[in-house]
């Protein structure tokens, strides 16, 4: 079993979600990952401001996971260290009759972020593979040939200067149970009930897999997945803001390079017009 954040970075068809721990190692202790969650996130926000401010990149973050997972915590937790001139959240929930009457791509690629700008997707393109899927709502002849509609689409994207991050929030199913009831009990979550989430459990091991085949055959070193033990919020959280620090900084001396030359040209722009007579 695997302890901390998984990444895939390269096809692997037998990749398994079930080696992957939900858990955290007993050797991390919550209040120091507490602490540096929030230093690791102000170096996140950093990283936001020069994409942001040179305009050469923009940030796609992907969220899948099973309901309750904690898709809307992490987001929220992102969201923490920046800024709504530059971050959006999109939300893929059932499609309309347009979008359906679209190839499954359509609705995402409008909702893509410019340069200079962040998007979260909470639910994705990897629902066309996931509960479609799970539910046959069209045949394997018609899913199947999505992963590689999706990983050209993807390649796309990088083409065009978007880094792409994949994040699959991992529960156990006892852990699932425990919240659902937890919602339950809490008469301030009575509106987050929802009997489809039940239902949907009793397909829990039809999701794994098709999320595991998911996992394993969608994403390369530009467009990698991160499987994230997330039973524990406070660790999920620290993964996840580890995880946009690490395929940001890269780009960093890019960026800071493209603002020096802004910053210069303003300043030649701002020295010719001192000089010139009004
Ligand atoms: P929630 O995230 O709780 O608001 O639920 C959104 C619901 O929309 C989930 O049950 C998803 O499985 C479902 N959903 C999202 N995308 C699709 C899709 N392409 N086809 C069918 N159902 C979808
Ligand atoms: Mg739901």
């Amino acid at each position: 079993m695997s302890k901390g954040a998984v990444w895939v970075t390269e096809p692997n068809p037998k990749f398994q979600l079930s080696k992957v721990d939900t858990l955290p190692d007993k050797k991390f202790s919550k209040d120091e990952i507490l602490e540096k969650t929030e230093k690791l996130g102000e170096r996140m926000e950093e990283l936001f401001d020069l994409m942001f401010f040179s305009g050469k990149n923009a940030l796609l973050v992907v969220f899948q996971g099973m309901d309750t997972a904690g898709k809307d915590g992490a987001i929220r937790h992102i969201l923490r260290f920046s800024h709504a001139q530059s971050c959006g959240v999109a939300s893929f929930k059932v499609p309309t009759p347009e979008e359906l009457a679209h190839d499954f791509l359509w609705r995402c690629h409008k909702q893509t972020p410019g340069t200079g700008e962040i998007k979260i997707f909470n639910r994705s393109h990897y629902e066309d593979v996931g509960v479609v899927r799970v539910h046959n709502f069209v045949p394997e002849e018609v899913w199947r040939p999505r992963y590689a509609h999706i990983n050209n689409w993807e390649q796309t994207l990088v083409d065009s200067g978007t880094i792409v991050l994949k994040v699959f929030l991992h529960i156990s199913k006892e852990e699932q149970e425990e919240r659902l009831v937890e919602r339950e009990n809490d008469p301030n979550a009575a509106w987050k009930l929802s009997v489809g989430d039940w239902k949907e459990r009793q397909f829990w091991e039809d999701y794994q897999t098709a999320y595991s085949e998911a996992i394993g055959r969608c994403n390369s070193k530009d467009a990698p997945w991160i499987v994230v033990p997330a039973d524990k919020k406070w660790f999920r959280n620290y993964l996840v803001t580890e995880a946009v620090v690490k395929v940001l900084e890269p780009f960093e001396q890019s960026w800071r390079e493209k603002l020096e030359k802004i910053g210069e040209a303003a300043k030649a722009e701002l020295a010719e017009y001192r000089l010139t007579p009004q």
